[in-house]
């Protein structure tokens, strides 16, 4: 099942890599597909590439992805065990807002395909954009932190790591949200049917050599 949604994945990669569909095309430096775990029960979506990530062709690798590392480690995650992606794949001229168009082009042509190949039990946004492509309308300070079923999985919308870091007041809020995800994964995958995939196999992996450190 990984190597197919592995291969799944680098189909679509290769795709977004050459993609002119839109006009950000002409002044990115690197499309950023997506990074982690194929088959991550937990998929984190962001808003769009900043410069660092055009640089580097990874999502999150600026100084909100630091947050973010901080808050996987919190909740006992790397990077490679979750699955990471963005609204855009490309980053919009001094990280403008995405428009309404951008937005339905790249997410029907690459994010859809993304969520269903990974198929998370849950997906967490960050940020009112990628809020948005779940909950229209809805507000961010009423709605973060809750879980709610949407088609075949669970969104939790969470506040951007961006806004923490520029709004202190809102790191704690941040925090706690992701404090509850070890707890909602569970619940998420007991409701949906599904056993704990990839991590559970991964943490066995794992856990020889952190033994073997003491
Ligand atoms: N902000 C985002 O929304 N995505 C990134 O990849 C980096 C910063």
């Amino acid at each position: 099942m990984s190597e197919e949604r592995a291969r799944e994945l680098a189909e679509l990669a290769a795709q977004a890599a050459v993609c002119t569909r839109c006009a950000l095309a002409q002044g990115r430096t690197k499309v950023v597909f997506g990074v982690g775990d194929p088959d991550a029960d937990l998929m984190l979506v962001g808003e769009a590439p900043g410069y660092h990530e055009d640089q580097q062709g990874e999502p999150f690798v600026g100084p909100a992805g630091k947050l973010l590392d901080r808050l996987l480690a919190e909740i006992g995650r790397k990077r490679s065990q979750v699955y990471i992606a963005n609204v855009l794949k490309c980053r919009p001229p001094g990280n403008r807002d995405p428009l309404p168009e951008e937005v339905e082009t790249c997410t029907s042509n690459y994010l859809q395909h993304q969520i269903r190949i990974v198929d998370p039990s849950i997906i967490v946004t960050l940020g009112r954009f990628s809020m948005g492509l779940f909950f229209k309308g809805a507000k961010i300070t009423q709605v973060h932190g809750q879980m709610r079923k949407v088609a075949d999985r669970f969104v939790i919308a969470m506040y951007h790591p961006a806004a923490a870091l520029h709004q202190m007041s809102l790191k704690p809020a941040i925090m706690a949200d992701f404090a509850k995800l070890p707890d909602l994964l569970k619940q998420a995958r007991a409701e949906l049917g599904k056993s704990a995939r990839g991590q559970e196999e991964k943490k066995e992996e794992d856990h020889p050599k952190q033994m073997s450190l003491f």
